[in-house]
């Protein structure tokens, strides 16, 4: 189970997260919807322990406390993070994009049956192990890049817009990985502008604007929910 309370993110005078709480516990994908420049990616960063979150900040995972450990530890500690644009190494290969992540001390014992795990999420991949990343498609890529993630042994996977710039048949597949991926026993926070899609495969979600959570609730609430439908799955409003 991760838990996150009164979590922010200050560039300068500019507070882009302000006192976000939230949970995702195992097997669940939650999804967190909002307008650019909402938030989203700062709130993944911190709690991937890339960007700093402010004092009194709180992030747990199973209990245990991440909020001041390093990237690397976070890593280690169960929590991994398939950041927006992929973060992948594109003149490596598949192969050795997979390898760096089963580089965490977590994963090495596993190593071979994480490898086997991945390859049956994504079948695409096996046949392309030693073809250069950058040489892919772009869902191809995303592949990789969640492959990567998965090699680290996450307990909570943490995905920013995964889908982006993906074809409608790829964005399927994908949307079908992620649920495998949680029904695996894998937690799954998920940041996507495909609200429709999201909020189809989501158990719960956030809706955050201006870097605080303004809603929060059950996936299917959600999907009913006519502020959300109006915001993020284009269904026209009302006269009131
Ligand atoms: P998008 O969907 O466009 O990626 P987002 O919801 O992920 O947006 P963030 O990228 O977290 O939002 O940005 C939130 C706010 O913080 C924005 O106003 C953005 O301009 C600002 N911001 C983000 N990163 C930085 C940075 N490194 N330095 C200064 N301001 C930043």
């Amino acid at each position: 189970m991760l838990e996150v309370s009164n979590l922010s993110v200050a560039y300068g005078a500019h507070r882009a997260v302000d006192e976000v709480s939230l949970m995702v516990g195992p097997r669940e994908i939650v999804v967190i919807l909002g307008a650019n420049g909402s938030g989203k990616t700062s709130l993944l960063k911190a709690i991937a322990g890339i960007q700093p979150a402010t004092p009194g900040a709180h992030i747990a995972l199973g209990g245990r406390e991440l909020t001041r450990l390093r990237a690397d530890q976070i890593v280690e500690a169960g929590l991994a993070l398939v950041p927006e644009g992929r973060g992948i190494f594109g003149e490596l290969s598949v192969e050795e994009n997979l390898l760096l992540g089963a580089f965490a001390r977590r994963a090495r014992a596993g190593e071979a049956a994480n490898r086997t795990r991945v390859l049956a999420l994504f079948p695409r991949l096996r046949e392309r192990m030693r073809q250069e990343v950058r040489t892919m498609s772009g869902g191809e890529q995303q592949m990789v890049a969640i492959g990567r993630a998965l090699m680290s042994a996450p307990d909570i996977l943490l995905l920013d817009e995964p889908s982006l710039g993906l074809s409608p048949l790829l964005c399927g597949e994908l949307f079908t990985a992620m649920t495998r991926i949680a029904d695996a026993g894998i937690g799954v926070l998920l940041v996507e502008q495909n609200a429709r899609r999201s909020l189809a495969i989501a158990d719960r979600g956030y809706v955050m604007a201006n870097g605080r959570v303004v809603g929060e609730g059950q996936a299917v609430a959600l999907r009913t929910d006519p502020a959300v439908q109006r915001a993020y799955l284009g269904v026209a409003g009302g006269s009131g």
